[in-house]
């Protein structure tokens, strides 16, 4: 597998500045999304911009079986080709990377773990519509899913995993994939988006799951999508985690001592809390539980020096 991966190396950078770029980006950088959404495309040219290796996992997973996804789908089913996912992307021992993972690389926790460990993960984040139109081959693709499943439904399911893992997501349903590139190399290198400790992680996919239940019911959204205005809130709130001062010793925002929310955010936040906070125990138990864990947690106080 070296091999394979030493003869994907991507040179020739293109932009007289990628090298001090390349320089903020000590890890790898990982790309998921559903098929279609554009990773194998934009990693080539993230890696040629950026100066690092490219690594296509779905190629790996290829030369690893000497046979097509498809063929490993007909053959022993979506479940194999999981498995072995799975096996392929726990032994990747890289650095300076662009790798585009499989579209179900997701399904694996311990995978997803393994990656974040030593790389920052985006998610490229096409629409429905935009993959309709971009999957022509859907059936023979070699795609890890059940017979019969669609593509709306695959989509749905996999969106919350892609959502679960991403430090930085891309929506990339109407733009180029050099706008796709350039909007993240300027995410990683400005910063904008650090990663969120398991803590905070935690507490941004609860806000997200609310501001989704919030959504469909009041801005008539489609299933696990949101609206403009709930996205930004959902940005919004991910700024505020990654500033938070509190972090992992943070309670509930609801019982914070600070309240660093603009006005109408919050008025924003505490409406869909009241409308979203019950639905939660249903819909989503485990976080639901969580959080409330979370909230018996006492507000932790902020030391003089850190006020100033
Ligand atoms: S409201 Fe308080 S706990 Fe919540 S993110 Fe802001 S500072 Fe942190």
């Amino acid at each position: 597998m070296k091999k394979q991966q030493s003869l994907l190396k991507v040179s020739n950078c293109e932009k007289t500045d990628c090298r001090s770029k390349s320089s903020h980006i000590k890890k790898n950088i990982v790309l998921i999304g559903m098929p279609g959404s554009g990773k194998s495309t934009a990693g080539v040219i993230l890696a040629k911009i950026l100066g690092m290796h490219f690594l296509d996992t779905d190629i790996l997973i290829q030369a690893d079986q000497q046979r097509t996804l498809q063929d490993i789908v007909d053959q022993d089913g979506h479940m194999s080709l999981r498995e072995i996912e799975e096996k392929v992307l726990l032994e990747i021992n890289v650095e300076n990377h662009v790798i585009a993972t499989g579209g179900s690389a997701a399904y694996s926790h311990a995978a997803m773990t393994h990656l974040q460990k030593d790389g920052i993960i985006i998610f490229l984040h096409a629409d429905l519509n935009a993959l309709k139109r971009r999957i022509k081959n859907y059936e023979t693709r070699g795609l890890a899913k059940r017979r019969g499943q669609s593509l709306e439904d695959l989509f749905h399911e996999r969106l919350t995993l892609y959502r679960r893992y991403a430090d930085i997501t891309i929506e990339n349903s109407f733009i180029s994939q050099e706008q796709v590139c350039e909007q993240i190399v300027s995410a990683i290198v400005d910063g904008q988006q650090q990663q969120l400790s398991p803590r905070l992680r935690r507490e941004h996919e609860t806000i997200q799951a609310m501001v989704e239940i919030y959504c469909r019911k009041h801005h008539q959204s489609e299933k696990k999508e949101v609206c403009n205005d709930c996205a930004k809130l959902i940005k919004y709130a991910r700024k505020k985690l990654e500033k938070c001062p509190f972090q992992e010793n943070k309670s509930t925002c609801g019982k914070c001592t600070i309240h660093c929310y603009k006005k109408d955010m919050k008025e924003k936040v505490i409406a869909i809390m009241r409308y979203s906070g019950p639905k939660m125990i249903r819909k989503h138990p485990v976080m639901a539980f969580r959080h409330f864990l979370d909230s018996r947690k006492p507000a932790p106080q902020l030391k003089k020096s850190a006020k100033k």
